[in-house]
């Protein structure tokens, strides 16, 4: 089951790690543009989420793609500029695109969610993009309200140059493939009990989480080291393999309206769950990916080897109530 959809989302999704890898070497202060919600988008967002939504939709016509972009700001005639790097990059690329077709397969990610779809994060993590650090390029097919294919690229996450990409089917387990090799090895969430030892990772990005609350709920814990940042769902990649043990995403109080969206989501966790570790809201909660575009029954994230979950939702309770 999903084979096809899984050979082709990996050949999508590693084509893409390579032109964004080379695009994130090459990018020059001019390549970003600023969208309305205040969030930075660059060349790679929409040459990734151009080539990507090609490949699926010349394999799988009519399967609508929700993706995060659109081509609106590309249309205008000031970001001329930007729309010839991004031909250049396409032109080049394994796949390679016409300029003419470039803003429609942009748009071809702009469906709703239905009963069975795509979800693509062309670069999630933009922020860690540009600072030259983790991104991921993050593909899954849902249907149900359920993730069914997890597909992540993670260009700078070693051991291998060119990076690691991680997939999942849901009751196959999860995968990680050398982009270098092409070598491909189960994985498995660490097997530790002992919260000392554990690994605990959240965002880089200060605005995107509660760090306070987290860094609290690690000293609770009694975790030797403090929480450790990283950018995008690389880190669901890193407690899928066991690199890490607990990934935790408690709302920041200062977007208390913010909610998570699909595409930030559905990949990373259903390759934690494969690999054997639990993925929940900060209240225990499954994530609904039958809420449309965001996960709007669900308040944050909680990732973890699975043997710690319900410690960390313990802690989170007695936290809330002495709030
Ligand atoms: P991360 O690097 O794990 O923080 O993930 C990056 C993602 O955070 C981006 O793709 C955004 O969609 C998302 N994001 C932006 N603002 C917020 C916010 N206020 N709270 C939580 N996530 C956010
Ligand atoms: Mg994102």
């Amino acid at each position: 089951m999903l084979q096809k959809e899984k050979e082709i989302g990996l050949q999508a999704v590693g084509m893409a790690m390579a032109m964004a890898g080379t695009i994130q070497k090459e990018l020059t202060s001019g390549d970003t543009l600023t969208k309305t919600d205040r969030s930075p988008v660059t060349i790679a967002d929409f040459a990734v989420q151009a080539l990507i939504c090609k490949i699926l939709s010349s394999h799988f016509p009519g399967m609508p793609i929700v993706g995060e972009e659109d081509s609106l700001a590309l249309r205008r005639s000031e970001n001329w500029g930007l729309f010839a790097k991004i031909i250049h990059y396409l032109k080049k690329s394994d796949a390679p695109l016409r300029e003419k077709e470039i803003c429609d397969c942009i748009d071809l990610g702009g469906a709703e969610p239905n009963a069975t779809f795509w979800t693509l994060d062309p670069i999630d993590g933009t922020k860690g993009f540009l600072r030259g650090e983790q991104f991921a390029i993050a593909l899954a097919l849902v249907q149900g309200g359920l993730v069914r294919l997890g597909i992540l690229g993670c260009p700078n996450l070693p051991p291998a140059s060119g990076g690691t990409l991680f997939w999942a089917i849901q009751g196959q387990g999860s995968w990680r493939i050398s982009a270098m090799t092409g070598s491909a090895e189960p994985i498995r969430a660490s097997v530790k009990t002992d919260p000392r030892l554990m690994k605990f990772v959240e965002s880089y990005e200060s605005s995107h989480s509660d760090k306070d609350t987290q860094l609290e709920i690690s000293r609770r814990l009694l975790i030797s080291s403090p929480p450790e940042q990283m950018d995008s769902q690389v880190k669901y990649g890193i407690v899928a393999s066991g690199q890490a043990d607990i990934y935790l995403r408690i709302p920041n109080p200062a977007t208390p309206d913010y909610r998570e969206k699909i595409w930030d989501h559905a990949a990373g966790s259903l390759i934690v769950e494969e690999a054997g570790g639990w993925v929940s809201d900060i209240d225990g909660k499954k994530l609904d990916f039958s809420a449309g575009k965001t996960l709007s029954h669900n308040r944050g994230i909680l990732a973890s080897n699975g043997r710690v979950h319900s410690r960390v939702l313990e802690i989170i309770s007695e936290i809330t109530a002495e709030k």
